[in-house]
Formats: C-alpha cells, sequence, structure tokens
C-alpha cells in the first residue's frame, strides 16, 4: 500500500469516543486532533456541550450548527478539544469557507430572483445574470464544501455523555483508548474491592 493511503487509512478514518465532561473540563491528552502534535491549546468546549447534541444526529442541519458553533466559540476557553498552535484555526478556517459560503450563495440567488423581470404574457423569462453567478458559484461550492466537510476532523455522533470524533490523529486516538482502558480496569478493581465487602455485612435482624 503507498504510504500516503496508508496514511489516509490509518490517520483519518479512525473513530473515538470522547467523553462530554472531560471535553467541559478540559481533561482530554495534550495531543492535538489534527496531527498528532503537542497541542497548547484547548479550544471549542461547546462543540461538546449537549445542547448541540441534537445537531450532531441530524445530517443536514448537524453540518451548518456544527460549523456555525466553532466560528461563534473561536476564543480560548478552560475546556474544549486540544490542539496545537499550528491547527487552532484548523475549524474555524472551514468554517468561514463551509457558512459564508452557503450565505453568499442564498444571497447571489436572491439577488438574482429579486432581480429577474416579470415577463410580459407571451414572453421568455429571462433570468437575471446574477442567477447564472449563483449557479456557477453552487458548482465550485459544494463539491469544495463536500471534501472539506467529509475530511476534516469532526463530530459524527454522540450521546447525552459522549462525542464520537471521527479522523482524529492516531496519537490521540491512542491516548484516549489507553486512557479509557485504564479507567475501566480501576472500576473493575474497585468493584473486585467492594464485592466481598458486602458479602461480610452483617444482615439485618
Ligand atoms: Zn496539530
Amino acid at each position: 500500500m503507498p504510504p500516503a493511503i496508508d496514511l489516509l487509512e490509518a490517520g483519518r478514518m479512525a473513530k473515538c469516543v470522547v467523553h462530554r465532561a472531560q471535553i467541559a473540563d478540559g481533561s482530554l491528552p495534550s495531543i492535538c486532533i489534527v496531527c498528532g502534535d503537542r497541542a497548547d491549546h484547548r479550544l471549542f468546549a461547546g462543540v461538546g456541550s449537549p445542547s448541540l447534541a441534537w445537531a450532531m444526529v441530524s445530517p443536514l442541519f448537524g453540518l451548518l450548527a456544527f460549523w456555525g458553533s466553532t466560528l461563534r466559540d473561536a476564543g480560548q476557553s478552560p475546556g474544549g478539544f486540544p490542539f496545537c498552535e499550528r491547527h487552532r484555526n484548523y475549524w474555524p478556517r472551514r468554517a468561514r469557507f463551509i457558512v459564508f459560503g452557503f450565505v453568499s450563495l442564498l444571497v447571489l440567488m436572491g439577488i438574482g430572483f429579486a432581480f429577474t423581470p416579470r415577463p410580459a404574457p407571451g414572453e421568455e423569462v429571462e433570468a437575471h445574470w446574477m442567477l447564472g453567478v449563483a449557479g456557477l458559484w453552487l458548482l465550485i461550492y459544494l463539491p469544495t464544501f463536500l471534501f472539506m466537510h467529509l475530511a476534516a476532523v469532526r463530530p459524527t455522533g454522540g450521546d447525552p455523555g459522549s462525542v464520537v470524533l471521527s479522523g482524529a490523529s492516531r496519537p490521540f486516538v491512542v491516548a484516549i483508548e489507553s486512557e479509557q482502558k485504564g479507567d475501566e480496569a480501576k472500576s473493575r478493581r474497585a468493584d473486585a474491592h467492594d464485592g466481598p465487602q458486602k458479602v461480610a455485612r452483617p444482615r439485618p435482624t
């Protein structure tokens, strides 16, 4: 397999489950979710907030809701996802293209329709040239948007307690998974420790 495809398979397709509590308190491993380098920034705590959970499961609104939220939430916050210096604008950069591209499409179409004169009876409708510009922009915007969206590291699902993150860097996924395995083992040990005590407790008479 060529290294590029190998990298794509290994890095891009990775999915991991991230607890919302860890997003909120900033306790995720300090590994950039995009490239796997050391992450000095915690950003976009809002993406993990349960208020946005509904958007993640609705593919259509989820798209714009997610990208819109990364634009609103671009400041440094105590919680959030780990990003390195180079990738701190990874989501806002894409969001600007996706959201403003969509808005300009609507504006171009709106202007085009508004200025298209009503045809006199028997005359053909002559569309305003702005509609041609809108059509051209749609041809550029749609494939670019799809590629940008699908290839991006982004949340693709979740439940009230966690978010599924797709495309995260391999080092981040490995760190998260080993952390979660450690937690599981700890809680198993705690259960085993609690077990005999429960049995030993005197029954009420
Ligand atoms: Zn990075």
